[in-house]
């Protein structure tokens, strides 16, 4: 509905705002006639009915329902209303409008009154309307805007039920992804995920700052399971995961690459921060004597041998851990249980 087919639309907004204010301090309440006499009054369409209603209000401060009724009847029925009905079908025919725009944002379900308002607009649009047919439609305006409460309410509900489904399938699709970034085992991080975490942390320090990887890896740890079996081998893993979560900060991102090789990214950390942290991990293992639960046998001291590599400009993820897996390697050749760092690793050899 453009506005342009009622350039009076303005004022007879705020004409019907004026009359539905009086209506409240005055009225005993909000009745189409009440709206009707009040609205003929702001209008001062009717000076009788001006005049009677301020003899009233300054006489008891009020209008009765009889006034309301006394007022309609003396000012507004037959043709002195017939002149105001158009006013008034014009103001509703506003009010529609307004509601007709709120609801177009609003949905599927909101159509039938959106139709049924049509029906309404179509039928103000006449010109001469009596009181009865105005009051009639305003009377099933009334019954289709309590309708579309109702439906609102359900739309409502439906939402909220709909929120809270997706919010539902946002915290399990977290958990998938948790669960797809985890290590169920040693509950670190897994392959894929360190590699993620590491090249955000390269991307990272190649704009500034320092940035060390450990690569820890168990001694002879296919000996252990064959002699204890791979469940026992399995808590061995368990716990390297956990003296690796004792020895470093929050800074530190941990992960199981699988099998019995771990590693760690240490933003912030030069090669001597690094390796005093790989020294950690391995004193701290070599200081546990491994007991089966089940038994009490001992099953000795687990050893780990550790590669430290320090970020370098121009590496890459892959050039920086696998300078850090040389120095594991180079710790296994060197006897293992051992930590040797990248330090005597010249540039070349980087690439
Ligand atoms: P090295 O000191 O040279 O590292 O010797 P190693 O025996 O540790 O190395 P190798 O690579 O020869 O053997 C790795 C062993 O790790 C093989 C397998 O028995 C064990 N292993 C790999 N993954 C798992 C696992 O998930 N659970 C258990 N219990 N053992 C595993
Ligand atoms: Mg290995
Ligand atoms: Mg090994």
């Amino acid at each position: 509905m453009s506005q342009d087919a009622f350039p009076d639309r303005d004022r007879s907004f705020a004409l019907a705002k004026r009359a539905n204010e009086l209506m409240r301090d005055y009225g005993p309440s909000a009745t189409p006639r009440a709206y009707a006499v009040w609205y003929a009054y702001v209008s001062g369409e009717v000076p009788l009915l001006n005049d009677a209603v301020k003899r009233l209000t300054a006489d008891k401060g009020l209008l009765t329902e009889f006034d309301i009724d006394h007022l309609h009847e003396s000012y507004l029925d037959g043709q002195r209303y017939a002149a105001d009905a158009s006013v008034v079908s014009r103001t509703v025919l506003a009010e529609l409008a307004a509601v007709s725009e709120v609801l177009d944002l609003s949905l599927g379900s909101t159509q039938q009154y959106g139709e049924s308002l049509s029906t309404l607009t179509l039928d103000l649009a006449q010109a001469q309307l009596s009181r009865a047919r105005l009051a009639e439609l305003v009377a099933s305006l009334v019954a289709a805007t309590r309708e579309v409460v109702a439906d609102n309410r359900v739309l409502e509900a439906r939402i909220r039920e709909s929120r809270i489904e997706v919010e539902t399938l946002r915290e399990k699709l977290e958990t998938t992804r948790t669960e797809s970034l985890t290590d169920p085992l040693s509950g670190l991080a897994n392959r894929k995920h360190f590699e993620e975490m590491l090249r955000s942390s390269v991307a990272e320090v190649a704009r500034g700052g320092t940035l060390s990887v450990i690569v820890v890896d168990i001694d002879y740890f296919k000996r252990f399971n064959d002699q204890f079996g791979h469940l026992t081998g399995d808590q061995v893993l368990r716990l390297v995961a956990v003296v690796m979560r004792e020895s470093v900060d929050h800074s530190a991102s941990l992960a199981r690459f699988g099998g019995e090789e771990f590693g760690i990214i240490l933003p912030g950390a030069n090669r001597i921060d690094a390796a005093r942290i790989a020294e950690t991990i391995r004193t701290s293992m070599i200081g546990r004597e491994l007991v089966k639960r089940s038994t009490g046998e001992s099953l000795g001291k687990v050893t780990v041998s550790l590669g430290v590599a320090e970020y370098r400009r121009g590496d890459t993820p892959a050039s920086l851990l696998e300078r850090a897996d040389l120095c594991m390697f180079a710790a296994k050749r060197g006897g293992r249980n051992r930590v040797v760092d990248d330090a005597s690793i010249a540039p070349s050899q980087a690439a």
